[in-house]
């Protein structure tokens, strides 16, 4: 018997009691425990929400599953198994031969694994130019429920390919991934910042004003006055500078983020980032948070509820105003806006669509469930949708309403999971297989 262990989201919220177990490497089924069993697949646990974990069942980890198989340096594609991560195709693109090519869709951090990546469709700052993960993803071998190992890409089982992509890893285990590389200039970014002194109304315009192929803006949401920081990379011929050094502080698991520290360490940052100009490595353009891991424990031991809502173009403002009406009712200390363009989505359950997407950090603290469900039924009007894999606070009636591919992505995985084996506590949650 396998041994229960606490897992919870990188958030340190929703945690659980799961039996978690790796996915052995060659074997076309799993485990012999598989066959009765309900599972579902779990990569590098860098999701917020309950996606990642089963409290019933089995959780099958990539763990060890990190070979990369195949490399093209002429196409630029690379084949690997799932649990790969972003940060090793990182290293992979050091060698001489790969120089000419990056990873399309990096994300916010180099520990998420292939595997995730696609069942998350995840986005990242330059969301315009290159669409989401899913949109470079060529073939998958996909591990279903029902009918063993199976290939899917745009031409073989299209349909599961599609629900797989963003599916939240309930189509069943992802084992390998080809992935399409894209081409660049050079391997190096020019990283600009400016003001924003008044980011209710300035935030939103400022992405059409300072163009580039990275954008985000960085909003204060804890001092009195709305402001914050708009950073944009372009590729640049200047030598990137040496590599920033990763800050191992001992962070304890104490609220050094709280109500009174957060005004002052954020003024410092209004004013520190003020007019940065700086060329760098894109990794380190990508992942500013992995140079300082176990940033998430300084939220101290109840962590923070991760909240991401996107809003198409002309709704942005009005988001922004709800989100920050919600944060003067129940702390967060900060938000990050991104754009996402005009791609079609990779996946039935894919998040990216165009628009504004707003993600915020709120203290774990009483009451802070009742303010979001609130802000959730004010955005529902203006047409908003939320991420899975940052989730910890809808009910199924809300994801519902606000997920139009949620009827095609129920027929088609009924198909390949008749017994709805394949479950998390988040699809449990929200009931996202009704049969
Ligand atoms: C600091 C930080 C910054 C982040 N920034 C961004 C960002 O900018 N953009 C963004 O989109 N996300 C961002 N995220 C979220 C993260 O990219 C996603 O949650 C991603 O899905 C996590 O991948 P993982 O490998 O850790 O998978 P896990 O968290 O372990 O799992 C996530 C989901 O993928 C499924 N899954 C994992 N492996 C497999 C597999 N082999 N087969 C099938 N299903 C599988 C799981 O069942 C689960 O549903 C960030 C997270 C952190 C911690």
């Amino acid at each position: 018997m396998i041994p229960e262990r606490l897992v919870a989201g990188w958030s340190g919220r929703r945690s659980a009691r799961a039996r978690v177990v790796p996915m052995p490497r060659e074997a076309l089924r799993p485990l012999a425990e598989v066959e009765s069993a309900r599972w579902i697949p779990r990569g590098g646990g860098n999701s917020f929400s309950d996606c990642a974990f089963l409290s019933d069942g089995l959780t099958l980890s990539s763990e060890g599953m990190d070979r990369i198989l195949e490399v093209d340096s002429d196409q630029g594609s690379v084949l690997c198994e799932s649990g790969v991560t972003n940060r090793a195709l990182f290293h992979l693109l050091k060698r001489p031969e790969m120089r000419a090519w990056t990873l399309p869709v990096p994300g916010g951090t180099g520990q998420v694994t292939v595997g995730g990546a696609v069942a998350g469709d995840i986005h990242g700052k330059n969301h315009p130019a290159q669409g989401s993960y899913g949109n470079h993803v060529k073939a998958l071998r996909v591990l279903t429920a029902s009918s063993g190992e199976v290939g899917c890409s745009a031409e073989e089982n299209p349909d599961l390919f599609r629900a797989t992509v963003g599916g939240m890893g309930l189509t069943g285990f992802i084992r390998k991934v080809r992935l399409q590389l894209i081409p660049i200039p050079t391997q190096a970014l020019q990283v600009q910042t400016r003001r924003i002194p008044n980011a209710l109304q300035e935030t939103i315009p400022l992405f059409d004003e300072e163009p580039g192929e990275l954008q985000m803006a960085w909003l204060d949401l804890a001092g009195r006055r709305c402001r914050g920081i708009f950073h944009f990379s372009r590729p640049t011929s200047r030598p990137p500078r040496a590599p920033r050094r990763v800050l191992r502080l001992p962070i304890p698991r104490i609220a050094l983020l709280n109500p009174w520290t957060s005004p002052w360490i954020n003024l410092a940052i209004y004013h520190l980032h003020a007019r940065l100009d700086r060329v760098v490595h894109p990794e380190e353009a990508h992942y500013p948070l992995d140079s300082v891991p176990g940033f998430q424990r300084a939220y101290g031991p109840r962590g923070f509820v991760e909240y991401q809502f996107l809003v198409r173009p002309g709704q942005a403002e009005e988001g922004l105003h709800r989100l920050v009406a919600a944060a003067r009712k129940t702390p967060a200390f900060h938000c990050m806006v991104k754009r996402f363009g005009p791609h079609p989505p990779a996946g039935m359950l894919s998040f990216a669509q165009e628009g504004f997407t707003f993600t915020t950090l709120f203290v774990a603290r009483p009451g802070v469930f009742e303010v979001l469900e609130d802000l959730t039924e004010r955005l529902i009007p203006l047409g908003a949708r939320f991420n899975l894999t940052k989730d910890s606070c809808l009910t199924s009636r809300q994801f519902e309403k606000t997920q139009p591919g949620l009827d095609e992505w129920r027929q088609v995985v009924r198909r390949w999971d008749p017994e709805a084996r394949i479950q998390s506590n988040l699809s449990l949650r929200l009931g996202l297989k009704p049969w």
